[in-house]
């Protein structure tokens, strides 16, 4: 399960983001993961929660966002999300599409929040 690895890396990013901002606590991130990623949504979200139990980021969530692949066509420059293994441009039926994206595993964003000042 390399998922795990995932996760470990994500809650890095996480706590070097935070320690930039001492004074607000991480409250949501959100992860682009690409179809051909070979990421089990499901998984990641079961290491992500064993791993901040504990920590003080047990109130972090954390939110998956699936990427379809996505191929462009040479020929009209349009960009399109591949369905299946159907690569013809939908625009002009050209077959010799390229691969754009899909295999990405990115942060998308962090939010956080303000300590009240004096409750912290
Ligand atoms: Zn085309």
């Amino acid at each position: 399960m390399h998922e795990i690895g995932i996760a470990n890396s994500i809650l890095d990013a996480v706590r070097s983001e935070a320690a930039r901002y001492p004074q607000a606590r991480p409250r949501r991130i959100s992860v682009r993961i690409g179809e051909l990623a070979a990421i089990d949504p499901d998984a990641l979200a079961f290491c992500f929660t064993a791993l901040t139990r504990d920590t003080g980021l047990e109130s972090l969530k954390l939110v998956i966002e699936r990427c379809p692949r996505r191929h462009r066509c040479p020929a009209c420059c349009a960009e399109f999300d591949v369905a299946g293994y159907d690569f013809r441009c939908p625009q002009c039926g050209a077959e010799n599409t390229e691969f754009l994206s899909g295999d990405q595993l990115e942060l998308a964003s962090m939010e956080v929040e303000e300590d009240e000042p004096g409750t912290a």
